[in-house]
């Protein structure tokens, strides 16, 4: 395997007349505004290579693999777009951890990746699903990290990440450990729960890999309650992508893109918004007034509720009710109940109270629940 060192890496390709880019965290990469998260390729090979080689030539140069995503094949659908289009390209590579994880564990699935993605190196590569709890297991002797330190001496990988859905106090701990270079977290209109993780970051010059930017779909549809409330006239995946890069803490928007349409029109958004020009709190403020419809019964997606006897997701419940009712999403909501298995539904709720007592922001679960049976959303 040929070692690559920091010291001898080519720059990252930068086409600044048609993407703009931002700095990630203190590593000194100036990365794409939008990156691409390869979790939702299709299984279509051509199309595939299409995709990535367009991103690419669009300016991309930060793109998120998982080896475990899509039934194990994620990586090996991306691969044939990279060849020969590696250089300049971020493609971060991710690995679990669990209590067993040991250095020869982790060092082997970094070379198994690179060996799917033909790269030499990772520039970036990242400790996945990882929590505030899963520390002990990365630090410990003969563990992952002396597993990631090492290929770091001899350039197999340059910058260390971790991507996580921890509480976002504890996301924060694990940032200001100094371990990270980066930290991958969910965020879009309707999910703010990581803006304190986003600015602490920022403080401390670590990048944002912003995920789910279109909520895995929801910020899809039409819904006027949001234009109103972030006075922008465009359709919900425009402005929920100005949205992110409108944060000053973000370094890049990660989408999951499979259509190359979606990629164009991804790729315009990010190329025209200026965020120097945006006013970021004025957005955040029309989302509040959205939210304090809710007054305190806004579900946090903790899942403090789980374990339902019916077991039903109740969170997933919540999250319709929520886009719904605060967000205008109502197509959004009814396609994602209708998408349930019928033993799922809310019908199936027996409103024995169960989860209500669990939930520490004091949700009327059954009269949410009631409502999405009686809306048949
Ligand atoms: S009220 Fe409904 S959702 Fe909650 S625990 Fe009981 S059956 Fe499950
Ligand atoms: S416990 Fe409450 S806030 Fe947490 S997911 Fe359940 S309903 Fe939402």
């Amino acid at each position: 395997m040929t070692i690559v060192t920091p010291a001898n890496v080519e720059p990252l390709i930068r086409k600044d007349d048609i993407m703009r880019y931002r700095p990630l965290g203190r590593t000194g990469l100036m990365v794409s505004a939008l990156s691409f998260g390869c979790m939702r390729l299709a299984d279509d090979p051509p199309l595939n290579e299409r995709l990535i080689a367009t991103a690419i030539e669009r300016g991309i140069n930060y793109f998120e693999t998982t080896r475990g995503y899509l039934g194990g094949t994620c990586q090996h659908r991306v691969a044939p777009g990279l060849k020969k289009r590696t250089r300049g390209v971020i493609v971060s590579g991710k690995g679990a951890l669990s209590p067993d994880t040991t250095a020869y564990a982790f060092r082997h699935e970094i070379e198994t990746q690179l060996d799917i993605l033909g790269l030499t190196h990772f520039k970036f590569y990242q400790v996945g699903w990882f929590r505030w709890s899963n520390l002990p297991h990365l630090l410990k002797r003969g563990g992952a990290l002396d597993a990631l330190r090492r290929a770091q001496d001899e350039g197999l990988v340059h910058h260390i990440g971790f991507t996580g859905h921890d509480q976002p106090e504890n996301v924060i701990r694990l940032i200001e450990t100094g371990l990270f270079d980066s930290v991958t977290v969910p965020y879009n209109m309707v999910n703010r729960a990581y803006e304190p993780v986003i600015r602490r970051a920022a403080e401390i010059g670590v990048g944002v890999v912003a995920m789910c930017p279109v909520a895995g779909g929801m910020l899809t549809h039409a819904s006027e309650p949001l234009r109103e409330a972030l006075g922008l006239d465009l359709p919900t995946p425009a402005m929920s992508l100005q949205f992110v890069l409108a944060n000053p803490g973000v370094s890049t928007a990660c989408s999951g893109m499979n259509t190359l349409e979606m990629l164009e029109e991804n790729v315009r958004t990010a190329r025209e918004f200026d965020p120097e020009k945006a006013d970021f709190s004025r957005m955040c403020a029309g989302l509040d007034r959205l939210r304090e419809r809710l007054g305190t019964q806004f579900c946090t997606t903790c899942n403090y509720c789980a374990g339902c006897p019916q077991k039903l997701s109740i969170v997933h419940f919540m999250i319709a009710w929520q886009a719904a009712r605060a967000f205008g999403l109502t197509d959004w909501a009814r396609k994602a109940l209708a998408d349930l298995p019928p033993e799922k539904r809310p019908e199936r709720c027996t409103l024995c109270g169960a989860c209500e007592t669990k939930c520490p922001n004091g949700i009327e679960i059954r009269r949410r629940i009631r409502e999405l049976q009686e809306m048949n959303l």
